[in-house]
């Protein structure tokens, strides 16, 4: 008799197998490895392989935990830091990923906008100098406003754009309008 099971897609067969090598690459004890895995983590976007990393967060945690004692104070990874915070944020949240921008300050919003995470609706200079670039996520059309910064290495500041009351006057002022 034959089997009902119907195959995995290819992409989630491959997706599956880019989460093992991520999740193998997190427990395990080489540096190299762990900094690669970082790096992965931190650019993926796809929902489904983050809330399967995310089930492991606890072992994740206990193994950095454990790694980092091993580790010289000059060889940690404060990449690693963020992985954590990501998964968590994962775990415990619905909110978009964007709201992980505010609490990291490497992420480039020209990469991101390469990346298609983002738009970037406006770069705006005073005279010549950059302000900030305003931005706007490509998932959930939250806006940003972002401080390019240079101190010993090039940061990036995110906050949530100030709304801008007269574009969606509230119903209070509409009446007041036509009053
Ligand atoms: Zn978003």
């Amino acid at each position: 008799m034959r089997c009902q099971t119907e195959p995995a897609a290819p992409s989630q067969v491959h997706a599956e197998a880019h989460n093992m090598t991520l999740l193998a690459k997190l427990l395990s004890t080489d540096l190299a490895r762990i900094s690669s895995a970082c790096h992965g983590v931190r650019g993926l976007h796809d929902m489904r392989q983050l809330r399967t990393l995310a089930e492991h967060l606890d072992e994740i945690r206990q193994h950095a935990h454990a790694v980092a004692a091993l580790t010289a104070e000059h060889e940690r990874l404060p990449a690693l830091d963020f992985v954590l915070h990501k998964l968590e944020h994962v775990r415990k949240s619905s909110q978009c990923l964007c709201a992980l921008y505010l609490v990291d300050d490497l992420f480039s919003p020209v990469d991101e906008a390469r990346q298609g995470n983002i738009r970037i609706l406006d770069t705006v200079r005073t005279g010549e100098v950059l302000d900030h670039y305003a931005c706007q996520c490509t998932h959930c059309g939250a806006r940003y406003e972002v401080e390019e910064n240079e101190y010993y290495r090039t940061w990036w500041a995110w906050r949530v754009s100030p709304t801008r009351p007269l574009a969606r006057p509230a119903p209070s002022q509409a009446i007041a309008v036509h009053a």
